[in-house]
Formats: C-alpha cells, structure tokens, sequence
C-alpha cells in the first residue's frame, strides 16, 4: 500500500502493530511532498529535521504503549497557526521573518496527541481570499486539474490532503476557507461551531468569525481531528465551556428519521447544473438513508454576502493594525518620521487584497460611516443568526451546495474581486450565525473535477452532523477517488 492511499486509522494500527514505524511514515511523508510540491506548492514550510527527530520519539513512546490520538502521523498546518520556532508567515510578506515565540492551543492540541508537524501550509494572505492566489508564497495549483484553483482561503490545507501529501490538516474558516477548498479538492472539511476550537495562538483575520477547522481524506479521520482539537481554552475567551463530546464515538448512528431542510434560497439560477445534479442525487441518496427531506426557507440569505464583507473588513483593518512595523511586521526603510515608516511597512508588506480590505474596513468603521455600514451590518448579522435557530426549531440538519462552480482556473477571477465574494454565498451565511457546517465530495463534474456538498448541523451539534456525513458516505464511492499527481 503506498502512502498516500492510507488513512489516520490505518496509520494508527500500523504504528501499534509494529508493521511501520513514526520515522518511516514520516520519511515517506516528507519524500510525497518533495515529489510533488514542486507542482502544487501546498507548502510554504517544510520541518524536515524537526519532524524526523519528533517521529524517533513517537517511536519511543509507542514502544512504551503509550499512544494518543496521533502519535507518530505526520500531519500539516496552515500557515496562520503559530508554531514554537517555526515561522508563520499567514501567506504575507509582512510576517515573512515571524518566528511566534509560542504554539497556538490547536497546536499544542496536536503535539499533546503525539502528532508529526511536517510543515506549514500555504494560504491566501491572511486569509483573505477564495481561490489561494493572494499568497506572498504563490498561488497552489489544485491536484485534479492544476491549472485550476484549490480555492481559498485554506488551499494549501485542502490541496495537501487531496494529493497525499499529508493524511490531515488543519485550517481556518472565517467565510468557507475551510469548506470551499475542501470542495474544489474532493476531501472532508468541517467549520466548528464559533467557540468549539480555541482562536488562541491563531492569526486573527475577523475575530467574530474565524474558527479552526479540520481537513481530511474522509468524515472518520476529520471527526478524530476534532476530537483532538476541540474545546474550552481559558487563554481564548470566546472559546465555550460546554463538554465536548467524543465524535467518533457514534459515527454510524445514521440518519433514519432525521429531518434534513433544503433552504430554498440556495437553489438559485445561478447554481452550475453540474452542481444541482450532484445536490439533487444526494438528497436522493439521503432519501433512501432513511432521512425526512423538506424544503424550509432563510429569508436573509440574499444579504449574507454583503452583511459578511462589511463585518470582515471591518474587523481586519482593526486586526491589522498591529502590522506597523514596531512590533510585527517586517520594518521597511524609514521614510519621513514615524508615519513614514508605517506607511512604508505596510505599503510594501501588504498585498493587494489585504490593502482593498483595509481601506474598505477602515472606512465602514470611520465616524460618520460606522451606523450606516458597521452597526446595520450587525443588525442583519442578527437576523440571518435568528433566520438559523428558527428553522433548527423544525430540521435536524440542512443541506445545500457548498460553492456555485467547481474550481476555476487560476487566474480567472483575479481581476473580479466582487465575483469572488460573491462565490462565498453559501458558506458565509453559517459564519455570522456561528453555526458548524462541513463540506464532503458528492460528485464530480464531467471534466473530473470534484463537487461538495454542504451540511449545516445546530451549534454545537458537529456529532449530528459528523453521523449524517458519515451516512453519505458509507453509502456512496466518492471518496476513493483520488488524483494523479
Ligand atoms: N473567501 C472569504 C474571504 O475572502 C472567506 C475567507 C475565509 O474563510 N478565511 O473572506
């Protein structure tokens, strides 16, 4: 069995029967990705020594019998998560010498568990993006077609899973970066519930918003990630103290008599017929799993677009402020006095996207602007929150498509900012109402690209969520299929 074909649950009894040792797994990790990053560029780091002496540890300790969740399997990070002596650049040229002096708790989550840091993944700047080509780093090419995007913001972590480059990674979803590439890659990825993970050690892009996710090569793997990840952290104050339960426990609980919603609003002409096609036979499919499908309706869906990029620039002109070049970010020549070294920082350390953000979030938070644009943003927040809540009074669970297209090729959309955002609609509306929500392939387009589909669970609901997915998946063959690369 090569590498690449092998799941955390295989990893994991190898290790413990001996048939495979932390430092053979690892090197063989290591070798994947020197194969074929050249072509994918998933990785923006790569911990070659590190990750070799921390699997003759594993080993140790497996030999010991003592064995988490992880230990010994080499998995990946995005590049937004700060890792103790290795840099973390959060895609941007401005963060290009940061070295954090401390792990973020998902982090430490990992290495209490035993796992294998193989690397830091590539991402669009900060995080900003769809499609992964606002990265300092370079675009990364998606592993089904690479003359197509990944999508973003996560299309390292996406890309990496869905060429075998690692088993499982972690990323970050603040409008569907998790969820979208995992789409566009053909692999499982899942938005917790705001609060479920803690933020802390994590970048910030838009605090209200952002949540660690994990991506992996199906729903058993993903749940265990989230096991490990999973939890109230003192050190992050909107992380929630509620008990975590253990998701792979039930995993095959299955769906019969579940009540699963279609929101009419995501039905909409615009969808690829490609996409309604795959939609519609898994409803077809979740059907014949026993499940109740009705059509229920979140009214405020047509305002989530503009609703979420209000907030979020708004949030990350004040998150990025802190880049001056003093204490983060990478300091420029001086130029005329203190202003003039900012200004230099930061116009020669952001990108493109970064700065449209800053401006544009600066000026919905400028007084004058702040009621017109900020605060009724919030107000709508609300509403698509309560629209959520209201129909989980009646569903279990709802599905919908996770993005309009398949992925596009890169450079398509480069020049079209608002067709970007735009192509967030489905998955944004679940980050301003908190809930979870993952993506899982579904089909594939009739040019071999793959298509997700969504769910979205109540909060706090991801073993619902994770059962139904489970469901779908046990059930169908999308998931064996994996790319040439
Ligand atoms: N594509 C969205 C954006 O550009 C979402 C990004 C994300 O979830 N980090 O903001």
């Amino acid at each position: 069995m090569k590498f690449q074909d092998l799941t955390i649950q295989d990893m994991r009894q190898k290790l413990l029967a001996g048939d495979l040792s932390s430092v053979e797994l690892t090197r063989a990790c290591l070798e994947r990705i020197k194969a074929t990053d050249s072509t994918l560029n998933a990785f923006i780091t790569v911990c070659e020594d590190e990750s070799l002496a921390a699997a003759e540890q594993a080993d140790q300790q497996i030999a010991a019998g003592n064995m988490g969740l992880l230990t010994g399997i080499p998995v990946a990070v995005k590049d937004i998560f700060n890792t103790l002596d290795v840099r973390t650049t959060c895609g941007s040229k401005i963060l290009d010498n940061y070295v954090s002096p401390y792990d973020a708790t998902a982090i430490a989550k990992l290495r209490e568990q035993g796992a294998i840091i193989v690397g830091k993944l590539n991402m669009d700047e900060f995080a900003m993006g769809s499609s992964n080509e606002n990265s300092a780093a370079g675009a990364v090419h998606n592993p089904w077609d690479t003359e197509r995007v990944p999508g973003g913001s996560s299309g390292g972590s996406a890309a990496a899973v869905a060429a075998g480059q690692v088993v499982a990674t972690l990323g970050t979803d603040t409008g569907g970066s998790v969820r979208q590439p995992a789409s566009h890659c053909g692999v499982v990825g899942l938005k917790p519930t705001y609060g479920r993970v803690s933020r802390y050690g994590v970048v910030a892009f838009a605090s209200s918003l952002d949540q660690v996710g994990p991506v992996a090569g199906n729903v058993e793997d993903c749940a265990l990630m989230l096991n490990v990840v999973a939890g109230y952290d003192p050190a992050d104050s909107t992380s929630v103290d509620c008990p975590v339960p253990d998701y792979l426990k039930n995993l095959n609980a299955g769906v019969t008599g579940k009540k699963i919603g279609l929101p009419k609003e995501y039905f909409i002409d615009g969808l690829d017929p490609e996409i309604k096609q795959a939609v519609d036979a898994a409803i077809e499919t979740y059907r014949q799993l026993g499940a109740e499908i009705v059509e229920v309706s979140l009214p405020h869906t047509d305002y989530s677009v503009a609703c979420y990029y209000l907030i979020a620039m708004a949030e990350a002109s004040s998150n990025l402020a802190r880049y001056d070049g003093v204490r983060f970010g990478k300091r420029q020549d001086p130029g005329e006095g203190l202003i003039g070294m900012y200004q230099q920082t930061r116009s020669a350390g952001f990108g493109d996207e970064v700065k449209r953000r800053i401006m544009l979030g600066t000026y919905a938070l400028s007084s004058g602007y702040y009621d017109a644009y900020y605060l009724k943003a919030q107000k709508v927040r609300t509403l698509i929150r309560q629209d959520f809540l209201k129909v989980f009074e009646e569903v279990d669970l709802l599905l919908t498509p996770v993005a309009p297209t398949p992925a596009f090729k890169i450079g398509e959309m480069v020049d079209d900012p608002l067709q970007m955002y735009l192509s967030d609609i489905f998955t944004i509306p679940t980050n301003l109402a908190g809930t979870c929500a993952m993506s899982f392939p579904c089909g594939f387009s009739e040019r071999g690209l793959p298509i997700g589909l969504q769910l979205i669970g109540q909060p706090f609901a991801e073993d619902e969520m994770l059962q139904a997915a489970y469901a779908f998946e046990q059930a169908t063959d999308w998931n064996q299929r994996v790319p040439e690369v």
